[in-house]
């Protein structure tokens, strides 16, 4: 059973339970949390800044300032490795600064919820902020502060994105637009209209993680442990103690 809300699905959730069901369990039913390490440390500096500036601010010198009040120590091992990655942080808001200059569009809102149902269950969602286009169509963007990307992403294929589109479709009555997710430390973003994502697909593949979660299925998938935040604590990792900054 899914703790707390059993029918209520979204993003994360089934992001986890398709990297790895057991990961799922450790999360969501046993409550553990997986840490900071420093790239994560420093995606929520960047996402603590970025909806600050754009809820209370319009003057793009301001960012820096926002940086340092919204600025997170924690999940550094050292006071350089806090700088290196401080430093890092502030050229990608650096160049966000000049783009700001010349934006286009008008930021709507940022941390947006939409909450939706269908077959039966709820979809949830936050969107790292929602923008209306000079010609009245929509946008919501997704951050992404890791500093590489993977070449074979296809959009059409982004859960993700395509929850998103749904959810802002369905929840908010966009219905023309685009997802875009917004990679801030690589300057690029990658954008889908609403109508490029399989709705069906997406609400099924949804569901499916779901009724998995309903039925208690939580076997290790090994594949991802590489990668895992919790591959210190779990007994069927096979990537013990690997770096993963
Ligand atoms: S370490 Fe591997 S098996 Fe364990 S929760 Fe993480 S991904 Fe799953």
């Amino acid at each position: 059973m899914i703790p707390n809300n059993p029918k209520e699905l979204n993003y994360s959730k089934v992001k986890t339970y398709r990297d790895c069901p057991y990961l799922f369990k450790l999360k969501y039913i046993d409550g553990k949390r997986e840490g900071l390490i420093p790239a994560t440390s420093l995606g929520v500096s960047i996402h603590r800044t970025l909806e600050a500036y754009h809820a209370q601010s319009n003057d793009p010198s301001e960012l820096l300032r926002y940086y340092n009040r919204f600025w997170l120590g924690a999940g550094y091992g050292s006071a350089g490795e806090q700088m290196e990655y401080y430093l890092k942080g502030k050229r990608m808001l650096e160049v966000y600064e000049q783009k700001e200059y010349s934006r286009d569009t008008t930021v709507d809102s940022t941390e947006r919820e939409f909450i939706f149902e269908y077959e039966g269950w709820r979809f949830r969602g936050k969107i790292d902020r929602v923008d209306r286009l000079p010609d009245g169509s929509w946008e919501v963007i997704d951050y992404k502060t890791d500093a590489a990307m993977d070449e074979n992403f296809d959009i059409k294929d982004s859960l993700q994105l395509g929850i998103y589109s749904i959810g802002a479709r369905r929840a908010w009555n966009m219905q023309k637009g685009k997802a875009t997710m917004y990679f801030v430390a690589l300057d690029k973003k990658i954008s889908a209209d609403f109508s490029i994502f399989d709705e069906k697909f997406i609400l099924d593949t949804f569901i499916l993680a779901g009724q998995s979660i309903e039925a208690g299925e939580f076997e290790p998938d090994t594949r991802h442990c590489k990668y895992c935040l919790m591959n210190n604590r779990c007994p069927y990792s096979t990537e013990k103690g690997e770096d993963k900054k």
